[in-house]
């Protein structure tokens, strides 16, 4: 079933989970008991992220230098066949255009297809860690709009609109953008180029999200936006996060969490209480859904939705 009528016809808010394809060597018992745990609230469906390739020199005899590509992590397309075939769910494996050719995406697209997978989430990618700056690859996409017209524009003659498209957006601006104006124009861009419905970044504030979603609204973005959460568990997170995803961490939440520092099971709680209140509190005011960052770890995840839903 496709996101987008699932948005349409829920009566109620639900929750939506995000995971991360394991490392290669994990066998595939080890992911099914992975994931077995959300199957406990019955998701409508499960993200899968997608990680791009990173690539190592290796040198050759003549002393010249060969590029090897470096894929550590199984991909989200095999992640997603799985849990549609083993678990009898609906996947959303995300999209990027980093490191792809128009070609690439489109091959991306026919296995999915003849999978029967109809959604995806439809992402530009960041840079290599390598680089400075994103690029985009030779003949492939540069932003992510454009990712989405693609995607939007396969087999169209034969299957209509195939995929249900979901984009992301940023309540605390994406880090390249000049000012949150201009990017909600080009959240607007995704919108218009035939996304579904939009997933943010996590933020640990709500009001950040509701002043986000009234100037969405008001820039002529219609479609559900769902909120993005992600419960800290580690006091490390307080520094990790706000540097990886260009993110705030409120002052109150960042004090609790020092102050619990070495302190895990104290760390852990503040982390999964001070997400079960925002989870609460956007229920509160009517979300479509709420979106979960799991990030390799379930437990805390499983605790906030046992509470909420
Ligand atoms: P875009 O929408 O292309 O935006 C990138 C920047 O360009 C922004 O500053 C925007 O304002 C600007 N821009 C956009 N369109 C235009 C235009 N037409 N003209 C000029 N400027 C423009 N990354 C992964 O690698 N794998 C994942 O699985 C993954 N999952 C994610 C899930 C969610 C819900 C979110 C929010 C992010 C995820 N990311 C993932 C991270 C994402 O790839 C990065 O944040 C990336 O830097 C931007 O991706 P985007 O699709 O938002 O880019």
């Amino acid at each position: 079933m496709k996101i987008a009528d699932i948005l349409r016809e829920s009566r109620k808010p639900f929750p939506s989970i995000e995971i991360v394809p394991p490392l290669k060597g994990m066998s595939r018992e080890e992911l099914i008991s992975n994931i077995e745990p959300f199957m406990e609230f019955s998701p409508k469906y499960i993200n899968v992220t997608c990680h791009r390739d990173e690539y190592e020199y290796v040198p050759n005899p003549d002393g010249s230098f060969s590029r090897k590509t470096v894929q550590n992590r199984i991909s989200a397309v095999t992640v997603a066949g799985l849990i549609m075939s083993h678990f009898k769910v609906e996947a959303v494996p995300h999209i990027i255009c980093a490191g792809a050719t128009v070609g690439d995406i489109e091959r991306e697209l026919d296995n999915l297809y003849y999978m029967g997978i109809e959604n995806v989430l439809a992402l530009r990618g960041d840079c290599l860690a390598s680089e400075k700056r994103f690029s985009p690859t030779p003949g492939g996409y540069r932003y992510a709009d454009e990712l989405v017209s693609g995607i939007r524009n396969y087999r169209r003659e034969e299957t209509g609109r195939h995929f249900s498209i979901g984009v992301g957006g940023y309540p605390e601006k994406h880090f390249e953008a000049p000012n949150i104006e201009t990017d909600i124009l080009n959240l607007k861009r995704k919108v218009d180029a035939g996304a579904d419905y939009v997933i943010t970044q996590m933020f640990f504030d709500n009001k950040v999200y509701y002043d986000f979603v009234d100037r969405c609204r008001k820039a002529g973005i219609d479609v559900p936006i769902i909120p993005g959460l992600k419960p800290l568990s580690t006091a490390r997170q307080v520094h990790i996060l706000p540097e990886a995803f260009s993110i705030d961490i409120p002052l109150e939440l960042s004090t609790a969490m020092e102050e619990a520092g070495a302190d895990r099971e104290a760390a852990y709680r503040t982390g999964t209480e001070w997400c079960r209140k925002q989870c609460e509190d956007l229920l509160d005011h009517g979300v479509p859904a709420v979106h979960f960052y799991s990030m390799g770890k379930a437990a805390n995840v499983a605790e906030i939705l046992r509470t909420c839903f």
